[in-house]
């Protein structure tokens, strides 16, 4: 199943290149500097011009001044998309899965806050990247399952939020995905 409607409402999986992504916003599995990096963060950096990282810079001096200029995991922050077909990206940190001191509630809370922040800002459609199974080290299927019971769980609420893309980069974890929304939704 790549797709399940929750109100009017709706999950979508899609295997491709989240910077192509025209959604309302995209979000970043970025690392707590805000610099950018490899993986899905060095992608949109490319993707969305250096104006993003002179924004991100100015959020690190005037948001973020309290915690050092550092994204803290599990929090999420909002910027412009200037060059990308999304009109904003969400930021948000995922947990390093072998270092955490509770990867399941970090991660939780990188999705669910990066949905507050979508919501606040009035946004209809997202996507998303598979948060911390890349360089961050956190088990696919693990991953899937707080990622989607997570958007299942905030969807069920008022949301200006109609259209939810999980964007997944590999044949595999799109498969994986796939299981684990039938699953969840069963
Ligand atoms: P993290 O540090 O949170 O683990 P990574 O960027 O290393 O983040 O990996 C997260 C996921 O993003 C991985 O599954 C990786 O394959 C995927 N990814 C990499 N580039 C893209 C892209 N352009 N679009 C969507 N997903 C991507």
């Amino acid at each position: 199943m790549d797709s399940v409607e929750i109100n009017d409402k709706r999950i979508t999986m899609l295997k491709g290149d989240i910077t192509t992504q025209a959604t309302d916003a995209i979000v970043n599995a970025a690392n707590s500097t805000l610099l950018g990096g490899g993986g899905v963060d060095g992608a949109i950096h490319r993707a969305a011009g250096p104006e993003l990282l002179a924004e991100c810079k100015q959020l690190k001096r005037t948001l973020l001044a309290g915690h050092a200029g550092l994204l803290p995991t599990g929090e999420a922050v909002l910027t412009r998309g200037y060059r990308l077909p999304a009109k904003y990206v969400i930021h948000t940190v995922g947990p390093i899965y072998k270092e955490d001191s509770d990867p399941e509630q970090h991660l939780q809370r990188a999705y669910e806050n990066s949905l507050r922040v979508a919501d606040h800002n009035r946004l209809h459609s997202i996507a998303f990247p598979s948060i911390g199974t890349g360089a961050y080290g956190c088990p696919l299927g693990w991953a899937a399952s707080i990622a989607l019971t997570t958007i299942h769980n905030f969807l069920q609420h008022p949301t200006t939020l109609t259209d939810v893309r999980m964007v997944l980069y590999s044949q595999h974890d799109y498969e994986v995905y796939r299981a684990v929304l039938q699953r969840i939704t069963a």
